[in-house]
């Protein structure tokens, strides 16, 4: 029963309290429609693997946290959903979640993969095309097009991941494009969602992916994706490796409206 209890209040926390710091910053109409609007919470993975590293979340853990998902009745969507659905152009399952890989480890094919297949569930992996089938430790264009039958969806994370902010333009825009292009050629289907790289962007960077034809764009900035949300600066909930990864994961999940009250701001 207290479980149950937990559970519910857990998910009745996802899924709302939101409104609160937005009060201040919006117009009575804006705060309508975003009260109204979905709630979408995305998560960032990056390594599922027993290595105790700060980007790993181990094997075990991650199933638990995927069957947590199921139980609590989360629907996983894909970009193109939430972008709609944002745009009022479908109407999203009441608990929408979009679950996301950045970097394209070889362990997602490996130990993740064959968890979301056995949950049913959909995700996205953000994948870094210089490194695909090259670089040890990263998956292969063989591996990224059987993922793409059973429910995975891919995207960019620029050609070689650099940091953006570094960058020249003329760079950034090589860097945005050519990761798109060889994405698409290799994979036969429009490229049209980005997540920056260590997740930092700027308004200009922002505009160069607008400007080369991408939708959207995927931060690490702390919160949950809502009508509020800019379209090139989307949230993400990230879930790193921790002792005890469960209780950490349900406060990420949680409490993460506490963080945007303590300065993350929309826009
Ligand atoms: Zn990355």
């Amino acid at each position: 029963m207290k479980k149950i209890f937990c559970l519910a209040l857990i998910i009745g926390l996802i899924f709302s309290g939101v409104k609160v710091y937005k009060l201040q910053a919006q117009s009575a109409e804006e705060i309508a429609a975003i009260a109204e609007g979905p709630k979408i919470l995305v998560l960032n993975y990056h390594q599922i693997e027993n290595k105790n590293t700060s980007l790993s979340v181990d094997v075990n853990s991650f199933d638990t946290q995927m069957k947590f998902l199921v139980d609590s009745g989360c629907i996983t969507i894909t970009p193109d959903e939430l972008y709609a659905g944002l745009r009022g152009e479908i109407e999203l399952p009441p608990k929408p979640v979009l679950i996301t890989f950045d970097d394209g480890y070889l362990d997602n094919y490996r130990n993740a993969f064959p968890i979301l297949k056995k949950y049913g569930l959909r995700a996205t992996i953000f994948i870094i095309p210089a490194f695909t089938s090259v670089q040890p430790g990263y998956m292969t264009w063989e591996q990224l097009k059987e993922m793409e039958q059973s429910g995975i969806t891919i995207e960019s994370h620029t050609l070689t991941h650099p940091k953006l902010e570094e960058l020249p333009d003329d760079e950034i825009r090589s860097e945005l494009l050519n990761s798109k292009t060889l994405l698409e050629q290799n994979l036969g289907h429009p490229i049209e969602f980005l997540a920056y790289p260590t997740g930092t962007y700027n308004l200009h960077i922002a505009g160069i992916a607008q400007d080369i034809g991408y939708k959207g764009a995927f931060t690490i900035k702390y919160g949950v994706v809502d009508r509020g949300s800019n379209f090139f600066a989307l949230e993400r909930v990230p879930i790193f490796h921790t002792p005890t990864t469960m209780k950490d994961f349900y406060e990420r999940i949680a409490w993460k409206q506490s963080f945007e009250e303590f300065g993350w701001i929309k826009k």
